[in-house]
């Protein structure tokens, strides 16, 4: 069952040039207990999505067309009053890009974490805040006595564990995990993503995990979901996606990737460059880059199409074998 849908997602923002378009007709939906992989290069959209469901983008942003259904809720009815105080923190969580240095440094860690528990649950006394930030620290392996450091004396991974607990305070259902290795070495990168991965299940909870490092991915998420500028362009089980891929996007990025195992491999890169989002290509979005592309790519958007076992694919390639058979 699903408990997040999202139809036909369309976030812009406005600059002075004109409008960047983002994110244009995303559909995609996670069941619960489920994690989710959202991967692509850099400036794909893929936090513009995540800003989109928690409806925190900045001034500019503006989600211009779509449905965003959290456990049957519609999430763009709400008025600004209902998203604050039901959904953002108690049903949707974040931890985002170098959340770690986002906290105060002349506070103490338990300071901080109690405030915010307070601050979505104004009826929950100082001390029930406290036993429940003791709690918290349990689950994301820190010693609770460390509530009373200051975030100086903490290494980056303890912060990040710290921000973690602070996001999974109120109990969420869906945890969105914005690049949360960056800045972080490999090791403590692995214990992070090991933390989340056991937080969703211990908790019950879905997650979106944000990241360009497909290995991360293949590791934590059960479905994977591939983005370029601003379009999905494959969906569907994780090992679907990176063994049977179909689209030459999500085939690029896969052969881009190192591996430590199996054969020895040369890395293929994708020649070219992401699009300027100001005035995306027509059609396929990925046909100037594409060595397969036909007349079609360049007139018009390739639908995500069923190919069956869940798994989907926007490729005119992918609807030419289904009119061939
Ligand atoms: Fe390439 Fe065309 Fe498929 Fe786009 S739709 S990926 S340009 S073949």
């Amino acid at each position: 069952m699903s408990l997040l849908e999202v139809k036909d997602l369309t976030t812009y923002y406005k600059i002075l040039r004109g409008y960047v378009r983002a994110v244009e007709g995303v559909t995609f939906n996670v069941k619960k207990r489920e994690a989710l992989g959202l991967a692509g290069e850099s400036g794909c959209g893929k936090t513009t999505i995540a800003l989109s469901l928690l409806r925190i983008l900045p001034s500019n942003g503006m989600i211009a067309e779509g449905e965003i259904v959290l456990d049957g809720q519609s999430i763009l009815k709400l008025n600004e009053d209902k998203m604050r105080k039901n959904v953002r923190w108690k049903k949707i969580s974040l931890v985002f890009q170098g959340a770690m240095n986002a906290m105060n440094p002349v506070h103490q860690v338990g300071e901080q974490i109690t405030e915010s528990i307070r601050i979505h649950e104004p009826h929950v006394s100082k001390k029930e805040a406290h036993e429940r930030a003791e709690k918290l620290f349990e689950l994301v392996g820190i010693e609770p006595s460390r509530l009373s450091n200051y975030p100086f004396e903490f290494s980056g991974g303890m912060r990040q564990r710290a921000m973690i607990a602070m996001a999974i305070a109120c109990n969420p259902q869906l945890l969105i995990a914005d690049e949360p290795g960056t800045a972080l070495d490999v090791i403590v990168q692995a214990q992070v993503m090991k933390l989340l991965s056991q937080l969703k299940d211990k908790l019950n909870m879905s997650m979106i995990m944000i990241t360009h490092d497909l290995s991360l991915i293949a590791d934590t998420c059960e479905k994977t979901a591939i983005m370029y500028a601003g379009h999905i362009v494959e969906f569907g089980d994780t090992v679907s996606v990176f063994k049977e891929n179909l689209h030459p996007y999500t085939n690029g990025l896969i052969s881009a990737f190192p591996s430590i195992e199996g054969e020895q491999m040369q890395i293929i890169s994708i020649p070219g460059s992401p699009p300027d989002l100001l005035d995306p290509p027509s059609g396929c979005r990925f046909h100037p880059r594409c060595q397969y592309a036909m007349e079609i790519c360049r007139k018009e958007r390739p639908p995500l199409l069923d190919v069956g076992k869940d798994h989907f694919v926007a490729c005119h390639l992918v609807k030419t074998e289904e009119e061939k058979r």
